[in-house]
């Protein structure tokens, strides 16, 4: 209780004492009066005021008019009667805090005039307590002008930063449902293959082994074998996608090229390229997909991989002598170049597929910035 005191005090500032003055003020002036009746009339009209207030300040729509014109009706009767015009801070907080543009411009006016009408009265009057105040009316004059202007802007700004809080929510949501659609890219291109490869050599070795049991012992080693490297990709996959490197991949498709008989005599350009970890392990990935598909599709006796760098682009160019087999002659329809498709998206790089003598894919991604200028100063 005591913590949400001081917390209260400590967001409110002076501001929560400066309306308990204010509201025991007219009493002051109410009772300087002479007459009973005029100091009744003046406590009803306080205490209606300040009852109305309360709850004008929760109303919505056309009532805010309603309330306003009323709490402005007690105001200028309070300043005729009792000449106190405080209460015009009451106004101008209310106004401050109607949220709807044309309400607040159509009240604030009505306000200005109000106030200044009541301030030519009294002067006009030649009421005495109210000259006798008039350098508090003059800062209710101008708090009048400014302050519904400083509250509706406050206002306005917080709703926006409520606006950029729930957009920045909504942002991070869409960065995990990205994450997570990545898990399942990265899932599918290291997995998918081996996990479909394993079924195949076991359903290979379980036809073998009645007849070539020796066969089918040699497929069943490599079925542990590629289970072996699956889990290892798992763990790499679950210590939060580590960034495989271009180097590490290189080794991987020549071992596989090699496994698939195609040869691979030009790797080039990868030693004196640089590039962010996130752009480094997207090409991987292209790379890994791209050589899996040569060695899964193409049928080819070469393959070509090429890596090239400007200040511009990085482009990665792998070809294969074979023939490119059209989505619609393969039975299923698969996902690596939708997966890379989409992982280039996310960093600003495209994919161009060749296919008049062979197939070449050819990948290009923005160079950053930062990496071009690294280079260029060495
Ligand atoms: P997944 O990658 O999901 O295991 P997939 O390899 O069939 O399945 P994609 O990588 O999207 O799917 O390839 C789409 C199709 O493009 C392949 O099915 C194949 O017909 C053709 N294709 C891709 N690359 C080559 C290539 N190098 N040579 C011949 N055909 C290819
Ligand atoms: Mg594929």
């Amino acid at each position: 209780m005591i913590k949400r005191h001081l917390a209260f005090q400590k967001n409110n500032g002076i501001t929560p004492y400066i309306w308990t003055i204010l509201c025991i003020l007219p009493f002051y002036f109410i009772f300087q009066s002479s007459s009973t009746i005029h100091i009744i009339v003046g406590i009803i009209l306080t205490v209606v005021f300040l009852v109305s207030f309360r709850i004008a300040l929760a109303a919505k729509g056309w009532i805010v008019y309603v309330w306003a014109f009323f709490l402005i009706g007690i105001s200028v009767t309070a300043t005729s009667l009792f000449s106190y015009m405080y209460f015009a801070f009451f106004l101008a907080y209310y106004v401050g805090n109607i949220k709807e543009r044309v309400a607040f411009i159509i009240l604030y006016f009505m306000l200005l005039l109000s106030t200044a009408a009541s301030i030519n009265i009294s002067i006009f009057q030649h009421d005495e307590v109210f000259l006798h105040q008039l350098p508090f009316v003059i800062i209710v004059a101008i708090s009048v002008i400014l302050l519904p202007f400083n509250i509706h802007n406050r206002k306005e700004r917080g709703q926006l930063e409520e606006k950029l809080e729930d957009a920045n929510k909504r942002i991070a949501e869409l960065i995990k449902i990205e994450e997570r659609e990545r898990i399942a890219r990265d899932l599918h291109d290291t997995l998918g293959q081996k996990l479909s490869l394993i079924g195949l050599k076991s359903d290979l070795a379980r036809r073998l082994i009645a007849t070539n049991p020796v066969q089918a012992s040699n497929e069943l080693k490599d079925v542990q074998q590629t289970a072996r490297t699956a889990l290892n990709e798992v763990r790499k996959i679950v210590a939060s996608m580590r960034g495989i490197r271009l180097k590490d991949e290189l080794v991987r498709i020549k071992q596989l090229l090699d496994a698939a008989e195609i040869s691979c005599e030009d790797i080039s350009g990868f030693k004196h390229v640089k590039l962010s970890p996130l752009k480094e392990n997207i090409l991987s990935m292209c790379l890994k997909e791209a050589i899996n598909n040569v060695v899964k599709h193409s049928g080819a006796s070469t393959c070509i991989v090429k890596l090239e760098q400007d200040w511009k682009d990085t482009v990665l160019t792998v070809s294969d002598n074979g023939i490119y087999k059209r989505a619609a002659e393969s039975k299923l329809r698969g996902h690596g170049m939708l997966g890379m498709k989409e992982r280039l998206e996310f960093v600003n790089g495209s994919l161009q597929l060749l296919t008049d003598n062979g197939t070449t894919l050819i990948i290009t991604i923005p160079t950053d910035a930062k990496m071009a200028e690294k280079e260029d100063a060495q």
